[in-house]
Protein backbone atom coordinates (compact mmCIF):
# COMPACT_ATOMS: atom_id res chain seq x y z
CA UNK A 1 0.00 0.00 0.00
CA UNK A 2 1.04 3.21 -0.66
CA UNK A 3 -1.26 5.61 -0.23
CA UNK A 4 -3.34 5.26 2.96
CA UNK A 5 -6.92 7.40 3.92
CA UNK A 6 -7.42 7.87 7.28
CA UNK A 7 -10.43 8.82 9.20
CA UNK A 8 -10.17 10.72 12.21
CA UNK A 9 -12.61 11.70 14.89
CA UNK A 10 -12.03 14.52 17.37
CA UNK A 11 -14.23 14.61 20.59
CA UNK A 12 -14.66 17.29 22.71
CA UNK A 13 -16.61 17.34 26.08
CA UNK A 14 -18.73 20.32 27.44
CA UNK A 15 -16.07 21.35 29.77
CA UNK A 16 -13.47 21.94 27.08
CA UNK A 17 -11.26 18.50 26.49
CA UNK A 18 -10.91 17.03 23.31
CA UNK A 19 -8.99 14.06 22.20
CA UNK A 20 -8.38 12.96 18.31
CA UNK A 21 -9.49 8.96 17.68
CA UNK A 22 -9.06 6.73 14.17
CA UNK A 23 -11.61 5.07 12.54
CA UNK A 24 -9.54 1.98 10.92
CA UNK A 25 -11.14 1.02 7.94
CA UNK A 26 -9.68 0.72 5.18
CA UNK A 27 -10.51 2.17 1.89
CA UNK A 28 -11.64 -0.78 0.13
CA UNK A 29 -13.75 -3.88 1.52
CA UNK A 30 -11.23 -7.39 1.74
CA UNK A 31 -10.27 -7.32 5.67
CA UNK A 32 -13.61 -6.11 6.25
CA UNK A 33 -16.65 -5.01 4.57
CA UNK A 34 -16.41 -1.66 6.64
CA UNK A 35 -14.69 0.90 4.04
CA UNK A 36 -13.65 4.72 5.43
CA UNK A 37 -16.42 5.69 3.32
CA UNK A 38 -19.39 2.93 5.02
CA UNK A 39 -18.23 4.53 8.20
CA UNK A 40 -18.03 7.96 6.73
CA UNK A 41 -22.09 7.63 6.18
CA UNK A 42 -22.61 5.39 9.52
CA UNK A 43 -20.63 8.06 11.72
CA UNK A 44 -21.85 11.35 10.06
CA UNK A 45 -25.40 10.14 9.57
CA UNK A 46 -26.02 7.97 12.70
CA UNK A 47 -23.50 7.45 15.30
CA UNK A 48 -22.57 10.86 15.90
CA UNK A 49 -25.80 12.48 15.85
CA UNK A 50 -27.19 9.63 18.32
CA UNK A 51 -24.43 10.40 20.50
CA UNK A 52 -23.96 14.20 20.43
CA UNK A 53 -25.22 15.72 23.74
CA UNK A 54 -25.47 12.34 25.30
CA UNK A 55 -24.76 11.43 28.95
CA UNK A 56 -22.91 8.15 29.66
CA UNK A 57 -21.77 7.52 32.66
CA UNK A 58 -18.70 5.18 31.61
CA UNK A 59 -17.57 4.31 28.17
CA UNK A 60 -19.16 1.33 28.63
CA UNK A 61 -22.35 3.05 28.60
CA UNK A 62 -21.84 4.00 24.84
CA UNK A 63 -20.68 0.44 23.76
CA UNK A 64 -23.87 -1.08 24.77
CA UNK A 65 -25.80 1.99 23.05
CA UNK A 66 -24.03 1.42 20.23
CA UNK A 67 -23.63 -2.33 19.87
CA UNK A 68 -27.26 -2.61 19.53
CA UNK A 69 -28.58 0.29 17.18
CA UNK A 70 -25.23 0.12 15.10
CA UNK A 71 -23.72 -3.43 15.05
CA UNK A 72 -22.53 -3.83 11.69
CA UNK A 73 -20.18 -0.90 11.74
CA UNK A 74 -18.16 -2.39 14.79
CA UNK A 75 -14.80 0.04 13.61
CA UNK A 76 -16.80 3.49 12.75
CA UNK A 77 -18.73 2.94 16.47
CA UNK A 78 -14.87 2.12 18.00
CA UNK A 79 -13.91 5.65 16.71
CA UNK A 80 -16.29 7.00 18.93
CA UNK A 81 -16.26 4.92 21.80
CA UNK A 82 -12.15 4.59 22.06
CA UNK A 83 -12.23 8.30 22.25
CA UNK A 84 -14.50 8.57 25.03
CA UNK A 85 -11.75 6.13 26.99
CA UNK A 86 -9.34 8.73 25.88
CA UNK A 87 -11.47 11.38 27.30
CA UNK A 88 -12.57 9.57 30.46
CA UNK A 89 -8.76 9.29 31.25
CA UNK A 90 -7.88 13.09 30.27
CA UNK A 91 -10.73 13.64 32.63
CA UNK A 92 -9.34 11.61 35.56
CA UNK A 93 -5.72 12.76 34.96
CA UNK A 94 -4.70 9.58 33.98
CA UNK A 95 -3.18 7.41 31.13
CA UNK A 96 -5.31 5.38 28.73
CA UNK A 97 -3.31 2.05 29.55
CA UNK A 98 -3.38 2.77 33.15
CA UNK A 99 -7.31 3.67 32.76
CA UNK A 100 -8.17 0.55 30.64
CA UNK A 101 -5.78 -1.64 33.29
CA UNK A 102 -8.19 -0.51 35.70
CA UNK A 103 -10.94 -1.83 34.53
CA UNK A 104 -9.48 -5.22 33.66
CA UNK A 105 -11.63 -8.16 36.00
CA UNK A 106 -8.32 -9.15 37.38
CA UNK A 107 -6.51 -5.71 38.89
CA UNK A 108 -3.70 -5.37 36.73
CA UNK A 109 -1.03 -2.48 36.15
CA UNK A 110 0.26 -1.71 32.40
CA UNK A 111 3.36 -2.45 31.02
CA UNK A 112 5.72 0.46 30.56
CA UNK A 113 7.15 -1.54 26.86
CA UNK A 114 5.76 -3.59 24.92
CA UNK A 115 7.36 -5.64 22.09
CA UNK A 116 6.68 -5.09 18.56
CA UNK A 117 6.69 -7.63 15.91
CA UNK A 118 6.35 -6.42 11.92
CA UNK A 119 4.07 -7.87 9.52
CA UNK A 120 5.51 -8.28 5.76
CA UNK A 121 3.20 -7.80 2.83
CA UNK A 122 3.74 -10.42 -0.47
CA UNK A 123 6.91 -9.66 -2.05
CA UNK A 124 7.68 -10.87 -5.87
CA UNK A 125 10.02 -13.63 -5.09
CA UNK A 126 11.58 -16.45 -2.36
CA UNK A 127 14.59 -14.06 -2.09
CA UNK A 128 13.32 -10.60 -1.61
CA UNK A 129 11.46 -12.18 1.07
CA UNK A 130 14.13 -13.21 2.53
CA UNK A 131 16.04 -9.93 2.31
CA UNK A 132 13.42 -8.06 3.85
CA UNK A 133 13.20 -11.02 6.81
CA UNK A 134 16.70 -10.07 7.08
CA UNK A 135 16.38 -6.31 7.12
CA UNK A 136 13.69 -6.88 10.00
CA UNK A 137 16.00 -9.11 12.25
CA UNK A 138 18.71 -6.16 12.15
CA UNK A 139 16.52 -4.21 12.94
CA UNK A 140 15.23 -5.44 16.35
CA UNK A 141 11.45 -6.86 15.79
CA UNK A 142 10.54 -9.41 18.12
CA UNK A 143 8.25 -11.63 15.95
CA UNK A 144 8.10 -11.54 12.35
CA UNK A 145 5.09 -12.46 10.12
CA UNK A 146 4.50 -12.89 6.17
CA UNK A 147 1.90 -13.18 4.55
CA UNK A 148 1.13 -16.16 2.25
CA UNK A 149 -1.90 -17.53 0.18
CA UNK A 150 -2.23 -20.22 -2.14
CA UNK A 151 0.35 -21.08 -4.59
CA UNK A 152 2.67 -18.58 -2.89
CA UNK A 153 3.05 -20.44 0.31
CA UNK A 154 5.95 -23.06 0.82
CA UNK A 155 8.58 -21.70 -1.04
CA UNK A 156 8.14 -18.61 0.41
CA UNK A 157 7.85 -19.62 3.88
CA UNK A 158 11.22 -21.81 3.32
CA UNK A 159 12.72 -19.04 2.06
CA UNK A 160 11.94 -16.82 5.29
CA UNK A 161 12.49 -19.87 7.73
CA UNK A 162 16.20 -19.62 6.50
CA UNK A 163 16.55 -15.95 7.26
CA UNK A 164 15.36 -15.88 10.42
CA UNK A 165 17.07 -17.31 13.28
CA UNK A 166 15.20 -19.43 15.83
CA UNK A 167 15.29 -17.13 18.62
CA UNK A 168 12.73 -14.69 16.78
CA UNK A 169 9.06 -15.70 16.52
CA UNK A 170 7.99 -16.47 12.54
CA UNK A 171 4.55 -16.37 11.75
CA UNK A 172 2.63 -16.82 9.00
CA UNK A 173 -0.83 -15.21 8.33
CA UNK A 174 -3.38 -16.46 5.26
CA UNK A 175 -6.03 -14.11 5.64
CA UNK A 176 -8.61 -16.17 5.08
CA UNK A 177 -7.65 -18.09 1.40
CA UNK A 178 -6.97 -21.63 2.15
CA UNK A 179 -10.29 -23.96 3.03
CA UNK A 180 -10.60 -27.40 4.07
CA UNK A 181 -10.19 -30.32 1.79
CA UNK A 182 -8.83 -28.59 -0.96
CA UNK A 183 -5.65 -27.16 0.98
CA UNK A 184 -4.82 -29.99 3.52
CA UNK A 185 -1.17 -31.44 2.22
CA UNK A 186 -0.23 -27.39 2.14
CA UNK A 187 -1.43 -26.53 5.52
CA UNK A 188 -0.32 -29.64 6.88
CA UNK A 189 3.22 -29.42 5.43
CA UNK A 190 3.42 -26.06 7.35
CA UNK A 191 4.22 -27.92 10.39
CA UNK A 192 7.86 -28.70 9.70
CA UNK A 193 8.93 -25.21 9.64
CA UNK A 194 8.50 -24.77 13.20
CA UNK A 195 6.35 -21.56 13.18
CA UNK A 196 5.05 -19.58 15.89
CA UNK A 197 1.67 -20.19 14.87
CA UNK A 198 -0.32 -19.94 11.55
CA UNK A 199 -2.91 -16.70 11.49
CA UNK A 200 -6.64 -17.22 10.07
CA UNK A 201 -5.68 -19.92 7.40
CA UNK A 202 -9.46 -20.48 6.71
CA UNK A 203 -12.37 -18.22 6.29
CA UNK A 204 -14.18 -16.22 8.80
CA UNK A 205 -17.01 -17.98 9.60
CA UNK A 206 -15.39 -21.26 9.42
CA UNK A 207 -15.42 -22.24 13.24
CA UNK A 208 -15.91 -25.68 13.37
CA UNK A 209 -12.99 -26.29 10.47
CA UNK A 210 -10.51 -24.95 12.30
CA UNK A 211 -10.93 -26.88 14.86
CA UNK A 212 -10.66 -29.41 12.08
CA UNK A 213 -7.94 -28.34 10.81
CA UNK A 214 -6.10 -27.73 14.46
CA UNK A 215 -6.72 -30.82 15.79
CA UNK A 216 -4.33 -32.02 12.60
CA UNK A 217 -1.80 -29.41 13.06
CA UNK A 218 1.20 -28.81 15.72
CA UNK A 219 1.24 -25.58 15.17
CA UNK A 220 -0.85 -23.39 16.81
CA UNK A 221 -3.82 -21.43 15.09
CA UNK A 222 -4.35 -17.67 15.62
CA UNK A 223 -7.44 -16.01 14.38
CA UNK A 224 -8.11 -12.54 13.38
CA UNK A 225 -10.45 -12.04 11.10
CA UNK A 226 -12.69 -14.59 12.99
CA UNK A 227 -12.82 -12.65 16.20
CA UNK A 228 -15.71 -10.16 16.10
CA UNK A 229 -16.56 -10.12 19.41
CA UNK A 230 -15.94 -11.92 23.22
CA UNK A 231 -18.95 -14.58 22.25
CA UNK A 232 -16.18 -15.63 19.27
CA UNK A 233 -13.17 -15.95 21.78
CA UNK A 234 -15.81 -18.25 23.59
CA UNK A 235 -16.74 -20.42 20.93
CA UNK A 236 -12.73 -20.61 19.51
CA UNK A 237 -12.15 -22.10 23.27
CA UNK A 238 -14.94 -24.21 23.29
CA UNK A 239 -14.71 -25.71 20.15
CA UNK A 240 -10.63 -25.89 20.30
CA UNK A 241 -10.82 -23.81 17.09
CA UNK A 242 -7.38 -22.15 17.50
CA UNK A 243 -5.26 -20.92 20.36
CA UNK A 244 -4.17 -17.77 19.75
CA UNK A 245 -6.42 -14.38 19.24
CA UNK A 246 -4.76 -11.92 17.28
CA UNK A 247 -6.94 -8.69 18.72
CA UNK A 248 -7.72 -5.48 16.98
CA UNK A 249 -10.06 -2.95 18.78
CA UNK A 250 -11.76 -1.48 15.66
CA UNK A 251 -12.86 -4.56 14.65
CA UNK A 252 -14.53 -5.92 17.84
CA UNK A 253 -16.23 -2.34 18.50
CA UNK A 254 -13.83 -0.86 20.58
CA UNK A 255 -12.21 -1.34 24.18
CA UNK A 256 -15.37 -2.28 26.29
CA UNK A 257 -15.07 -5.38 23.90
CA UNK A 258 -11.22 -5.66 24.22
CA UNK A 259 -10.88 -5.61 27.76
CA UNK A 260 -14.04 -8.45 27.90
CA UNK A 261 -11.82 -10.50 25.49
CA UNK A 262 -8.81 -9.85 27.05
CA UNK A 263 -10.03 -11.06 30.22
CA UNK A 264 -11.45 -14.13 28.71
CA UNK A 265 -8.09 -14.88 27.45
CA UNK A 266 -6.18 -14.92 30.45
CA UNK A 267 -8.30 -16.93 32.04
CA UNK A 268 -8.22 -19.59 29.39
CA UNK A 269 -4.51 -19.10 29.26
CA UNK A 270 -4.76 -18.31 25.49
CA UNK A 271 -2.03 -16.15 23.90
CA UNK A 272 -2.97 -13.02 23.03
CA UNK A 273 -1.57 -10.03 21.01
CA UNK A 274 -2.73 -6.90 19.34
CA UNK A 275 -2.88 -6.72 15.62
CA UNK A 276 -2.36 -3.40 13.13
CA UNK A 277 -4.87 -1.66 10.67
CA UNK A 278 -1.82 0.12 9.31
CA UNK A 279 -2.71 2.67 11.40
CA UNK A 280 -1.54 6.55 12.29
CA UNK A 281 0.42 7.73 15.18
CA UNK A 282 -2.98 7.94 16.59
CA UNK A 283 -4.11 5.08 16.25
CA UNK A 284 -1.00 3.29 16.95
CA UNK A 285 -1.72 5.31 20.54
CA UNK A 286 -4.32 3.29 20.94
CA UNK A 287 -3.23 0.14 20.40
CA UNK A 288 0.10 0.36 21.98
CA UNK A 289 -2.10 1.13 25.58
CA UNK A 290 -4.38 -1.60 25.05
CA UNK A 291 -1.35 -3.86 24.66
CA UNK A 292 0.14 -3.08 27.63
CA UNK A 293 -2.46 -5.04 29.59
CA UNK A 294 -1.13 -7.92 30.94
CA UNK A 295 -2.67 -10.79 29.38
CA UNK A 296 -1.29 -9.61 25.53
CA UNK A 297 1.98 -12.05 26.24
CA UNK A 298 3.04 -11.90 22.63
CA UNK A 299 4.32 -8.58 20.92
CA UNK A 300 2.30 -7.09 18.49
CA UNK A 301 1.91 -5.15 15.16
CA UNK A 302 3.07 -2.10 16.60
CA UNK A 303 5.70 -0.93 14.18
CA UNK A 304 7.08 2.94 14.89
CA UNK A 305 6.17 5.45 12.44
CA UNK A 306 8.79 5.02 10.43
CA UNK A 307 7.98 1.88 9.14
CA UNK A 308 4.88 3.49 7.26
CA UNK A 309 4.98 7.11 7.18
CA UNK A 310 7.21 9.55 5.81
CA UNK A 311 5.55 12.14 8.55
CA UNK A 312 3.60 10.83 10.61
CA UNK A 313 0.20 13.42 12.10
CA UNK A 314 1.69 13.32 15.77
CA UNK A 315 4.50 15.67 16.75
CA UNK A 316 6.51 12.89 17.93
CA UNK A 317 6.71 9.80 16.14
CA UNK A 318 6.46 6.65 17.65
CA UNK A 319 9.95 4.89 18.00
CA UNK A 320 11.69 1.45 18.29
CA UNK A 321 14.23 0.78 20.63
CA UNK A 322 17.00 -1.93 19.24
CA UNK A 323 15.20 -4.54 21.32
CA UNK A 324 12.20 -4.22 19.67
CA UNK A 325 10.04 -2.26 22.02
CA UNK A 326 7.84 1.13 22.24
CA UNK A 327 7.31 2.60 25.25
CA UNK A 328 3.83 3.10 26.59
CA UNK A 329 3.31 7.11 27.48
CA UNK A 330 2.55 6.05 31.09
CA UNK A 331 3.81 9.25 32.31
CA UNK A 332 0.91 11.63 29.99
CA UNK A 333 -2.83 11.65 30.75
CA UNK A 334 -4.75 10.41 27.71
CA UNK A 335 -3.14 9.02 24.49
CA UNK A 336 0.35 10.10 25.57
CA UNK A 337 0.96 12.22 22.17
CA UNK A 338 -0.06 15.63 20.39
CA UNK A 339 -1.38 15.12 17.12
CA UNK A 340 0.21 18.42 14.33
CA UNK A 341 -3.08 19.96 13.42
CA UNK A 342 -1.74 22.20 10.82
CA UNK A 343 -0.24 18.84 9.17
CA UNK A 344 -4.05 17.66 9.64
CA UNK A 345 -5.38 20.44 8.16
CA UNK A 346 -2.83 19.98 5.08
CA UNK A 347 -4.24 16.52 4.32
CA UNK A 348 -7.77 17.08 5.01
CA UNK A 349 -10.12 16.39 1.85
CA UNK A 350 -13.05 16.08 3.89
CA UNK A 351 -14.72 17.34 7.14
CA UNK A 352 -17.80 17.70 9.33
CA UNK A 353 -18.67 19.14 12.57
CA UNK A 354 -21.26 17.99 15.12
CA UNK A 355 -21.89 19.92 17.80
CA UNK A 356 -24.85 20.03 20.98
CA UNK A 357 -27.08 22.47 21.46
MG1 LIG B 1 -4.25 -11.04 10.08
Amino acid sequence: MKERRILLVELHDRDGLSVWSECVAEAKTGYSSETIDTAWVALTDSIVPASIGQSFEKPNDAHTHFEKRFHDHPMARASVEMGLWALEALRSDRSLASLLASECADTASPKALVETGIALGMQSTPADLASRCQAAVREGYRRIKIKIEPGRDLEYVAAARRAVPSHIALTVDANCSYSLGSDDATLEALDKFHLSMIEQPLGRDAMVDHATLQSRLATPICLDESITGRERVDEMIERQSAQIVNLKPGRVGGFTESIAIHDRCLRARAPLWCGGMLESGVGRAYNVALASLPGFTLPGDLSPSSRYWDQDITTEPWTMDESGNVRVPLDRPGIGVDVNESLIDDLTVRHAQFSAR
